[in-house]
């Protein structure tokens, strides 16, 4: 047996450096945090062969003063926290002391300083087994520059870790972007080998955050999202949520920040994912920009080393705001808002005022004049339709065993007659005429496509509808409301069965009894490992029961919530929806499309299907101009 020794400070620190320091992506993330902390405004960050041979960050924060520099560099030495109870309410994003010494030791690090007030700038860097800090004097503005290089020169066991340049370099920037998308306030340039590859100006407004986000997440998911700002229970939930027709193959435009702080959180993607149950395509990921602030005592940063997890106190109630905010603010998309969202395109907008104000002058509004009447004048067949009379030559009752779905529509058509005949004209130039954007935001159907599509035409230009997926997510909308409207049936099972459990899982079954009944279950604890399932709602007579149960408290016990009965409930209603919606070939009138559309209008989530794939899809008269080079 070797005799005890202490570890000189270099291989103490090296050794710590394992846990944070595993690529120059880390190295960037405690640098720029730093450089946060110390409330800086503007970032640069160079960058070589991907931050193996340098990485450079330069900020303007409020630099350290000359005595203080030695101590930066070793480890154990902060100025963020003092005390214990400090951490309870640690509002900086470093406190462990140890993200420059431990670089330092895996590296060739120099850092030069300055604050305000004192004469010239210093600058220090470590030698030796004892990593004895050196202060020289150097010339630097207020702020402070750590240049890291070599990384890794000293540990080619680590360095062999190392992926190529490239990849290294994508992590690092993502690191950036996450900081970016944390803090808008404060302006960030990264340049690589020379080329800028990011330059963020420090955004206030809305419409400067949006542009934020579309050059660090791309200016599709943007365009593809809706923003939310929800306040409740002392906590604050504001952001982007990416539609679920935008969604991804994989996880990778996720950004959760907690108290400014990004986190990747079990709780945190399970309230998402469950949100998004109902409306995304299966295997698909959301995407979502979103901020959660909470009382900083309720929430334990200090749970990792790189400080990307976090603890909740009341895991529940974050969980039960995540899940509900998100849920409803998914359910109210409909089809108006994505066109407001749209319009306030600036290019868009300049084409909405030549189409709905034909008589605008130059050439080309006189040609648009033109198409506009050819368009409203064909489906001249459609105001006997308008007029009353339900059937039209078109209509054959050909594979109608949707007939009572669509009687269903027949009634609603009525009531859409009337909106129209209200307007005191068939058709929409008198709408026009009137000035007065009363076209809803589907618009009116102009003809059936293939017996697929509705093409409709509203304010915007041509609306295209799946017919088929449209209705089935309205009945199945319906269903789902009804369901809950009668309450669920509940339904006795032949055979009791029982489901051996943990003692955990027994005690948490009896502990939300309530919460089984009012979903249709009837459990009853025979033991301390069995329950027993007495009775089930009745939609469920197919399913693996104790699958499900087991499933449901494995739920329960991780998150205090589930709603896999719920969701399975769902399923079977979505397939009955399937069956029961109408099938493509099947011929509308106009009553009936118009019906469609308002329905959709009305229906919660009506902009996908039931398995998250649109429904709709809006061509504007500026792209369809851009398909014909017209105004060019
Ligand atoms: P921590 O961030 O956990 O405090 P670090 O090792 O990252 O530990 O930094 C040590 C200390 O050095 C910080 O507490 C801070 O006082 C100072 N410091 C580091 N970087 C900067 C910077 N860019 N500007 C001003 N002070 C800094
Ligand atoms: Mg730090």
């Amino acid at each position: 047996m070797k005799r005890i020794q202490l570890l000189s400070t270099r291989l103490a620190n090296q050794i710590a450096a394992g846990e944070v320091v595993e690529r120059p992506a880390s190295v960037a993330k405690e640098l720029l945090e730093n450089a946060v902390d110390a409330g800086a405004t503007r970032v640069d960050i160079e960058v070589e062969q991907g931050g193996i041979k340098l990485l450079k960050i330069r900020d303007n924060g409020s630099g350290i003063v000359k005595d203080d520099l030695p101590l930066s560099l070793s480890r154990h030495a902060t100025s963020k926290i003092t005390e214990l109870e400090d951490l309870e309410a640690v509002a900086s994003l470093g406190f462990r002391g140890e993200a420059l010494a431990s670089i330092s030791s895996v590296s060739r690090l120099t850092l030069t300083s300055a604050v305000k007030g004192q004469s010239s700038a210093w600058r220090v860097q470590t030698e030796g087994r004892d990593m004895q800090p050196v202060v020289s004097p150097s010339a630097h503005p207020v702020g402070t520059t750590v240049e890291v290089r070599d990384l890794f020169f000293n540990t080619p066991a680590r360095r062999k870790f190392l992926k190529t340049e490239k990849t290294e370099f994508g992590h690092l920037e993502e690191v950036v972007k996450r900081l970016a998308l944390s803090r808008f306030d404060v302006s960030f340039n990264l340049r690589h080998n020379q080329r800028t590859i990011h330059q963020l100006k420090a955004a206030k407004t809305q419409q400067e955050k949006d542009r934020r986000v579309a050059q660090t997440c791309g200016p599709d998911f943007i365009e593809n999202a809706v923003c939310l700002d929800v306040e409740s229970a002392g906590m604050r939930l504001w952001g982007w949520v990416g539609l679920p027709t935008y969604s991804r193959s994989q996880a990778d435009l996720q950004y959760f920040f907690v108290n400014g702080r990004v986190i990747r959180d079990k709780l945190v993607s399970h309230a998402v994912r469950q949100a998004y149950r109902d409306v995304l395509y299966n295997g698909r990921h959301p995407t979502f920009v979103l901020y959660l602030s909470v009382d900083p005592a309720s929430v334990d940063v200090n749970v990792h080393p790189t400080k990307h997890e976090v603890r909740f106190r009341d895991s529940r109630t974050v969980h039960n705001f995540l899940f509900s905010t998100l849920h409803h603010a998914l359910a109210e998309v409909r089809p108006g808002d994505q066109l407001t969202s749209a319009s306030s395109q600036p290019v868009t907008d300049n084409r909405l005022t030549a189409t709905s104000k034909p008589a605008a002058t130059g050439a080309s509004a006189g040609e648009f004049q033109e198409q506009e009447q050819i368009r409203f004048n064909q489906p001249a067949s459609s105001q006997s339709i308008f007029g009353g009379q339900p059937s039209m030559p078109t209509q054959q009752p050909t594979k109608h065993q949707v007939a009572e779905q669509l009687a269903g529509y027949g009634k609603l058509a009525e009531a859409a007659d009337e909106i129209i005949a209200a307007q005191s004209g068939p058709s929409m130039e008198s709408v026009e005429a009137n000035n007065e954007p009363e076209i809803p935001p589907l618009g009116f159907a102009l003809a059936q496509l293939k017996g697929i599509y509705i093409l409709a035409e509203n304010q915007h230009g041509l609306v295209l509808v799946d017919m088929h997926a449209a209705h089935e997510r309205i009945t199945y909308e319906r269903m789902k409301q009804s369901y809950q409207a009668e309450g669920i049936k509940c339904q006795p099972v032949l055979v009791p069965e029982s489901v051996a459990v943990s003692q955990r899982e027994a005690d948490c079954a009896e502990e939300f009894q309530t919460l089984f009944t009012s979903l249709g279950f009837e459990l009853l604890r025979m033991g301390p490992e069995t329950i027993v399932v007495k009775a089930i709602p009745s939609l469920l007579k197919q399913a693996h029961i104790s699958q499900l149960v087991r499933d449901v408290l494995s739920d329960l016990i991780e998150h205090g919530t589930s709603d896999r009965i719920q969701a399975h409930i769902n399923e079977i209603l979505a397939t009955i929806a399937c069956h029961g919606s109408v099938r493509a070939n099947r011929k509308l009138t106009h009553p009936e499309m118009n019906a469609l559309l308002r329905d959709m209008e009305r229906t919660e989530r009506s902009g996908q299907c039931n398995h998250g794939r649109p429904t709709w899809t809006q061509l504007s008269v500026a792209e369809l101009d851009k398909l014909f080079l017209r105004g060019r």
